[in-house]
């Protein structure tokens, strides 16, 4: 597969320190398209969109603003998240000039506990981007799959 001509300067914004103390790589040494591709593939295996599990992450954020930082029940109470705020903002690293609240969002679900950020929904959405393998907050596919279909469900039943 032919490198992107501005892969360089997005995996120098990845890097630790950079954008974010943790960086967005971690260990993934594999070319951006790879990490988007594979991603992607386990996505569609499982007939889930980037798109809705942006919307369950953007939904979750809502969620957590509205909680105060306090835990919060999102998805009718099957996942219940908090945030912990960090102030400024952080813009994304593939450069497109958006920029996204800096906060942490702690979600419970099914007895696990995952970290996700705001700029995940905006990572996955725009550029189908979970993070590299190894990085502090790389959402696995899997557990993104796995929050969908439980929102989804929630959601079936919902009358707005
Ligand atoms: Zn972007």
């Amino acid at each position: 597969m032919k490198a992107n001509p501005g892969e360089r300067s997005i995996r120098e914004r990845m890097a630790p320190g950079v954008l974010s103390q943790d960086g967005f790589l971690g260990t993934d040494g594999r070319s951006l398209q790879e990490i988007v591709a594979a991603d992607r593939a386990e996505l569609e295996r499982a007939g889930v969109t980037p798109d809705e599990v942006a919307d369950v992450i953007d939904g979750l954020h809502a969620a957590a603003d509205r909680g105060l930082e306090t835990p919060c029940p999102a998805c009718d109470g099957r996942v219940s998240v908090e945030e912990i705020e960090v102030m400024g903002r952080i813009p994304c690293p593939f450069g497109c000039g958006y920029r996204a609240h800096k906060a942490v969002l702690r979600v419970h679900v099914a007895g696990r506990v995952f970290e996700l950020t705001p700029l995940h929904a905006h990572l996955i959405r725009e550029h189908g981007f979970f993070q590299g393998r190894g990085a502090a907050f790389r959402l696995e596919p899997a557990d993104a799959i796995a929050l969908v279909r439980l929102c989804r469900t929630a959601s079936s039943g919902a009358t707005d």
